[in-house]
């Protein structure tokens, strides 16, 4: 991407009016976004933080090509924040997760907020590729129009669920190891990607939230009821099972997943400065595969890669 596409990137991203203008309640200086995070940082950003920093890509920074795409570290205040919402609505949506409040497996509105958070944050992020139309080629462009228009009908669907106070629409399958985790994702996509099992396009979208909590890691897979379909729900259903079965061909699943496909991906700058360089440079090979695909025979070739590379990093351990 050149340097006219990041000042192109600010400005979209500035002049963004929040997402739930005109709905439940009227926006804060009529839709001005704010600069909201992807993951709260008291909450939880601070549990893999070193003195308040976190590495991310920042990959809507134009140091991020200048940095070879590498990691970068950043105040938890800065960290992944993007405009999408006006403050009073980031606060409304937002509220069982942040305000100090503990995860809460229970809590039927604060998972349908982790559902929500991946989805819309994914569906603010393909409509502003949207503008970008020039940079693959025509298949791929008509496979992302298709995709965020499949979005769009996603996040208006969990918009009209939280204006009626639906949070029962939402099913989370909870899944929590006995392990240590190093990272904190938050995504929304489609598992069913052919590294551990067929490879299936669908629209579904599964909201991906990984974390530290307490001395487990947490591993949430949510979608919407009502708008799943079966084979993704069964998809999600077994990897729950394939978790107790055989937890290490899980871990190394989901691992290689979150690098791959969520370039948010935060992780602690401590366990980064222990790992070794060819550790290192397996992490960076699955996480530049898919920003880098302008085609389709690219993407494919992407699985193959994905499927054959071995992420060294024990992100979960
Ligand atoms: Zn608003």
């Amino acid at each position: 991407m050149n340097m006219d596409n990041y000042t192109r990137i600010k400005k979209i991203r500035q002049q963004n009016i929040c997402l739930f203008k005109d709905y439940s309640f009227n926006c804060e200086e009529n839709g001005k976004t704010a600069k909201n995070h992807l993951i709260s940082k008291a909450n939880y950003l601070k549990r893999i933080s070193n003195q308040d920093r976190v590495l991310v890509f920042d990959f809507e920074n134009r140091d991020y090509s200048k940095r070879n795409r590498e990691l970068t570290e950043r105040n938890i205040k800065k960290a992944n924040t993007f405009n999408v919402f006006c403050s009073k609505h980031d606060d409304y949506l937002f509220n069982e997760i942040e305000n100090g409040n503990k995860f809460d497996e229970t809590n039927k509105k604060q998972l349908f907020q982790f559902a929500f958070r991946a989805l819309v944050f994914s569906y603010s992020e393909q409509d502003l590729k949207d503008n970008f139309d020039k940079i693959v080629t025509n298949s791929l462009n008509k496979i992302g129009e298709a995709h965020l228009h499949n979005t769009e009908k996603i996040f208006k669907k969990y918009r009209f669920l939280i204006e009626i106070n639906n949070w029962d629409s939402v099913e989370t399958e909870i899944i929590k190891l006995n392990k240590k985790c190093e990272f904190i994702s938050c995504w929304s996509g489609n598992l069913n990607i052919g590294i551990n099992g067929l490879f299936r396009l669908s629209p579904s979208k599964i909201s991906i939230n990984i974390f530290p909590n307490e001395n487990e890691t947490v591993i949430l897979l949510s979608y919407l009821k009502d708008d799943v379909f079966f084979a993704d729900k069964l998809f999600c259903q077994r990897l729950k099972k394939l978790a107790t079965t055989n937890e290490k061909k899980f871990i190394t699943y989901i691992e290689k997943l979150a690098v791959a496909f969520d370039h948010n991906i935060a992780l602690s700058p401590v366990y980064w400065s222990k790992c070794d360089e060819i550790s290192k440079s397996t992490f960076y090979e699955i996480a530049h595969i898919f920003p880098k695909v302008k085609n389709l025979k690219d993407g494919l070739l992407g699985i193959l890669k994905l499927k054959k590379l071995k992420l060294k990093l024990n992100l979960i351990h």
